[in-house]
């Protein structure tokens, strides 16, 4: 029997980084039976209900070693998500060497790949002798500009105010559409952060790695892929080794399943910010009403409102977010809606034959589940790099209508009629529709044997071949 290949996967709290990088452990596994797989898994505080039950489920050929959970007390107050994960990493290195330290007294290691977010867990694989990668759980646009950043950032040094929304032109990365200022994740815009001067030291570490692995797919973005891979700013090896997403159990007895079964074909928009995405008082009353005035079918995962758009990503719910519907909403639309109370089962909504359309956060989890179940989408991307990636999807893939927010940053009832009219019934939609089947079909491709599964086997063989030296 061939010698077993150990790998060691760091993830990071946060549903939307904590799957993927669970789901690509699962794969290499499936295609390669003699890896072993060693996940660490870091939380902060317990984790919500939602990465709880996905935690419960785990496979049981992969080792799973939970880390003891940092405490919110221990980070400064304020901090913002990403930076909290980032942070609730840097708890945990000592534990995370740890692990390490006893396993390599067993077994030789051969590759550690950690989150994006837990890149300082990076800095271990050379005192253990292993290959270093970097998962990346987001598009190859948004690799592109963190890899292009300290370029970018040299243009914009030499301008008047040193901010990016100097520039005159929207900035053109190669293979990729273009991007305007306003779109570009605050981390990046706001050049004076703390937070960016660390993005500008990893976008130089990255490219040190022995490679970086993308959940994306060569037919959904050839140009930014392509361009990455040839780039004589760099040598990296990219494994754009998507759509993986999570499996999902189905729960016949789900209210939400059920509920579609009795809805015609196509013809419910489903609406959902994500494991965590929320939004203000005012723009839940615009978005309840513009469900209404549209006149479509629709099913609405709620959450209680805030002003903080990324609220409830480390957080159990506390109230019941129907309270903050507006009155007489729920019984004027019961014909035709359903409003679900914080999480619906999404990969199976989206795979049911009832969903016509999907008006999302943008987060890159829920816009690959979109695109491997070919429905189209209304982009409504709140925080992060979610506006890059509403991006892609209208102006790129076509496959996404982009409502106008107006100067008070609210999408108003009319603007939001509008657009699902235009995806669920007009012309537009109809264009959509098509392009994101061919989407669709493309994805299943890639991972049955087409580029992204002979992706994966090129970065087994590197694995399998690593001998230390
Ligand atoms: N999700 C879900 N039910 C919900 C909301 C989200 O199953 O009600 C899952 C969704 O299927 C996706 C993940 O949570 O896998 C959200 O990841 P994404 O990257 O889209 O957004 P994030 O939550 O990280 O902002």
């Amino acid at each position: 029997m061939a010698k077993a290949t150990h790998i060691v996967i760091v993830s990071c709290p946060g549903f939307g980084h904590l799957v993927p990088i669970i789901e690509f452990s699962k794969q290499l596994v499936k295609h390669h039976p003699n890896f072993h797989v060693t996940c660490i898994i870091p939380s902060l505080d317990s984790p919500p209900e939602s990465s709880e039950a996905y935690l419960r489920s785990l496979p049981s050929f992969i080792d799973f070693v939970f880390l003891p959970p940092v405490s919110k007390e221990q980070l400064p107050q304020g901090t913002f998500l990403g930076h909290q994960i980032e942070l609730t990493i840097s708890h945990s290195l000592p534990a995370i060497h740890e692990i390490l330290k006893t396993l390599s007294a067993k077994v030789t290691l051969s590759a550690l790949v950690v989150d994006i977010l837990a890149f300082r867990a990076l800095e271990f694989a050379k005192e253990f002798n292993a290959l270093s990668y970097f998962y990346f759980p987001s598009s190859a646009m948004v690799l592109s500009l963190l890899l292009h950043l300290p370029k970018l950032d040299e243009e914009v040094s030499v301008s008047v105010s040193g901010e990016f929304k100097e520039l005159k032109e929207p900035i053109k990365l190669p293979g990729c559409v273009p991007i305007l200022e306003v779109d570009l994740p605050e981390t990046i815009r706001n050049r004076s952060g703390e937070y960016y001067q660390d993005l500008l030291k990893r976008s130089e570490q990255m490219v040190l790695t022995d490679g970086i692995i993308i959940n994306t797919f060569l037919e959904m973005e050839s140009g930014a892929i392509r361009a990455l891979e040839e780039s004589e700013n760099w040598k990296i090896r990219l494994y754009p080794v998507g759509p993986i997403t999570q499996k999902g159990s189905i729960d016949e007895s789900d209210e939400c399943l059920r509920w579609l079964d009795k809805q015609p074909p196509c013809s419910v928009l489903y609406v959902s910010f994500g494991s965590g995405g929320t939004l203000s008082q005012h723009q839940i009353n615009e978005l309840a009403l513009g469900l209404e005035l549209s006149g479509q079918r629709f099913m609405w995962v709620l959450k209680a409102p805030s002003n903080s758009a990324s609220a409830a990503y480390l957080e159990a719910a506390k109230e019941d977010p129907l309270q903050f519907l507006p009155s007489g909403f729920l019984e004027r639309t019961k014909e035709k809606g359903l409003v679900v109370d914080s999480w619906a089962p999404q990969v199976q909504v989206l795979s049911h034959n009832s969903v016509g359309g999907f008006l999302s956060h943008c987060g890159w989890n829920s816009i690959l589940e979109s695109v491997k179940e070919g429905v189209p989408l209304i982009t409504w991307p709140l925080f992060a790099e979610q506006k890059m990636n509403a991006v892609i999807l209208a102006d790129e893939l076509k496959v996404a209508l982009r409502p106008k927010v107006n100067d008070n940053g609210i999408v108003e009832k009319g603007e939001i009629a509008n657009v699902i009219k235009c995806l669920m019934e007009g012309e537009q939609g109809k264009g959509m529709r098509e392009r994101m089947k061919n989407l669709k079909n493309s994805a299943a491709n890639a991972l049955k044997d087409g580029s992204s599964t002979k992706t994966l086997s090129q970065l087994a063989s590197q694995l399998e071949n690593w001998s230390g030296n």
